[in-house]
């Protein structure tokens, strides 16, 4: 799946995840949809030119080459009998619930021992990604949501009641990352190390009339648009706005 799309399914996941997290308002929900939405490109850092590893090229490049070379030595060790004999690089380890479920659990703990710098750091990373996959316009947005928050005089609270949520969101960002590659030729062994059929990387994907070519026009005229429209239709407020206008 490229990136931007994999942006988009995070971004429309985010929306949904919102109210179950308490992030109730549009603002808020937002925020929970850009930080899913930079988070589903970060399994991609094993993969030398994609959008997470090119993104601040010398340190994510760094990063890069460190998930690469973690992602192959893990899956010479841990690698079931029926496995294929592949370096065990690109959707690899950062393409599993594991690494989802780790990454989202460090950054919560990340957080409640550094403060506030450490969230907002973490938003910072979010933002860069979405803005680099979805576009500029995410800027402004998010520059609104700061503003209004500014204006409203407590902004630490508001950034106190990301970090509850914070790690969880990033979590679920790279799960739907891994769902979505599910869906293309390739499949993804997400849920590494279960043994299925002898291999411990099993990738799973539904049948081949389900899967869909990396890029290619089912990706691009039928993915994309959904997510635009589910992207617009799921932020708080605008479904009633619609079935209203429409005389629904
Ligand atoms: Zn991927």
């Amino acid at each position: 799946m490229l990136g931007r799309t994999h942006a988009a399914t995070g971004w429309c996941a985010g929306l949904a995840l919102a109210p179950l997290l308490g992030a109730h308002t549009l603002a808020q929900a937002v925020v929970v949809a850009t930080v899913t939405a930079g988070s589903a490109l970060i399994p991609d850092l094993d993969h030398p030119v994609s959008r997470a590893s090119r993104l601040i090229a010398p340190v994510t490049g760094l990063l890069s080459t460190a998930v690469r070379w973690t992602s192959g030595a893990v899956y010479q060790l841990t690698k079931g009998p029926a496995d294929e004999d592949v370096a065990g690089v690109h959707r690899h380890l950062t393409h599993t619930v594991v690494f989802a479920a780790l990454l989202g659990w460090w950054t919560t703990w990340w957080v409640s021992v550094t403060g506030p710098w450490a969230a907002v750091t973490a938003l910072a990373i979010a933002v860069l990604l979405a803005v680099d996959a979805l576009g500029d316009w995410l800027v402004l947005v998010v520059i609104g949501v700061a503003l209004l928050w500014v204006g409203r005089g407590d902004p630490l609270a508001e950034l106190a009641g990301i970090t509850e949520w914070l790690g969880i969101a990033i979590g679920v960002g790279c799960v739907v990352h891994c769902l979505g590659d599910a869906l293309t030729l390739s499949g993804c062994p997400f849920l590494w190390p279960i043994p299925i059929a002898g291999e411990t990387w099993y990738e799973l994907r539904p049948p081949r009339l389900l899967r869909f070519r990396t890029g290619g026009g089912f990706e691009l005229w039928v993915v994309w648009p959904l997510c635009v429209a589910g992207g617009v239709l799921l932020l708080p407020g605008a479904w009633p706005l619609v079935v209203g206008l429409t005389g629904g």
